[in-house]
């Protein structure tokens, strides 16, 4: 089963009693579940994946539908015939209610907001001061999210719930950013709490890479493979994993920090406190630094990408070297998670095969997987903050059905607008 994010049980969870009211409140919420994760369904296949009988679907169906939550498509020809027939299948009505997708990096935010369905109804990008604190940033998400509502046209009464997307360790369980890194903008805040405040409709924090895995799982190079370690290389260098499609977070929400994997005991310190981490020579600022004497003071990893689409030897070199350090370190990681498919993206893998081929070529030769269970693919959906957005959407989209509040909100119908 589809299942790219761990549904949290506890105080979201919806409790499931034994009168029949309960059972069918728990037989509805399993068909939500399934329209949520495989898209649009036919009555016969819900009843066959919910192990509920055809009767019961079909009054399930006919009160979510008459609640304007469900609603029927025709045939698309391109859809596959279940059961031998062409009925109409069932998906989550365009007016059931949207979720929105926030995701920052250092100095951008961009916002996707879609319906249940995942069709895009708006989206919006800003640029943001690298320099500026969590308050600054918090209220730019908050103008950001508006923009794209009204250029949709709706309200923040339209949304069901929102994925947001940070950078640093996120404890799933409070909320708060963590993390070694005490000069991160959102260090120790309860980005939860503070964007809920905000934004008067459920969130769900996450770290920023992590939604890029669950985007890249669900609409791009990660598509249908099952392990999956997801790699983001640009200032910063982070992974995101899948195993048996779900993510792996760690206690805290630490795990994928493979930028502060230290790949030399004796090398140069790093901000993080160990010597030798893998970003001190496979990060951005490393790259720039190294091409200074050749492009600038002010080369930027813009210049770099343009420099090496016209075969410039130096960034070339540079990048990769990059890419070697980086592919070394991938290879002790396939040692050791062993999964089908690495997916680089981020803003150094848009030099393409002159960073790509030597991570390719360095997991081929010290990985132990045999090369044909596992290969070095590049991301499709590019591994910035749009990528990590959709990842926010999906997150969003993933609470649906565990979380009170946008139970409540998608029974309840759009509510008006929080002041
Ligand atoms: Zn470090």
């Amino acid at each position: 089963m589809e299942c790219l994010v761990a549904h949290n049980g506890g105080v979201n969870s919806v409790s499931t009693g034994g009168s029949l009211h309960d059972l069918r409140h728990s037989n509805a919420i399993r068909v939500l579940d399934l329209i949520a994760e495989h898209g649009p369904m036919h009555r016969a296949e819900i009843a066959r994946r919910a192990k509920i009988s055809r009767t019961t679907i079909t009054t399930i169906t006919r009160d979510l539908v008459s609640r304007g939550i469900l609603t029927e498509i025709t045939h698309r020809p391109d859809s596959q015939e279940i059961d031998g027939r062409a009925g109409d299948q069932l998906a989550f009505s365009p007016d059931a209610g949207w979720v929105a997708g926030i995701s920052q990096v250092l100095d951008r935010i961009c916002v996707r907001v879609t319906d249940l369905m995942g069709e895009e109804v708006a989206a919006t990008e800003a640029p943001i001061g690298a320099k500026d604190d969590w308050r600054t940033r918090a209220d730019a998400a908050t103008e950001l999210l508006a923009a794209a509502l009204e250029k949709g046209g709706g309200t923040r009464g339209d949304l069901l719930g929102v994925g947001i997307g940070l950078p640093g360790q996120i404890n799933p369980s409070d909320g708060i950013v963590h993390g070694a890194l005490a000069d991160q903008p959102w260090h120790g805040i309860n980005a939860r709490k503070e964007m809920g405040k905000r934004l008067g409709v459920p969130v769900f924090i996450e770290n920023n890479v992590r939604l890029e895995t669950i985007a890249e799982a669900k609409w791009g190079a990660g598509r249908r493979i099952h392990n999956l370690m997801y790699v983001n290389m640009s200032s910063g260098i982070a992974a995101g994993f899948l195993f048996g499609r779900e993510l792996y977070r760690g206690a805290v929400g630490g795990a994928g920090e493979l930028g502060h994997v230290s790949i030399d005991i004796n090398g140069p310190a790093c901000r993080c406190g160990n010597r030798g981490c893998v970003v001190l020579f496979a990060g951005a600022p490393a790259i720039l630094n190294r091409l200074t004497a050749t492009m600038g003071e002010s080369v930027t990893m813009t210049d770099v990408l343009n420099a090496v689409a016209t075969r410039n030897r130096a960034a070339e070199n540079v990048l990769a070297e990059a890419g070697t350090m980086l592919g070394r370190l991938l290879a002790s990681m396939c040692n050791l998670l062993n999964p089908e498919r690495i997916v680089v993206g981020g803003q150094t893998s848009l030099a393409g095969a002159i960073v790509l081929d030597p991570i390719r070529e360095n997991v081929s030769r010290y990985a132990l997987t045999p090369s044909s269970a596992l290969d070095v693919v590049a991301s499709e959906l590019g591994g910035g903050p749009e990528a990590g957005a959709a990842g926010g959407t999906a997150l969003a989209l993933s609470k649906l059905t565990t979380s009170h509040q946008m139970l409540e909100r998608l029974f309840n119908g759009p509510v008006s607008a929080p002041a």
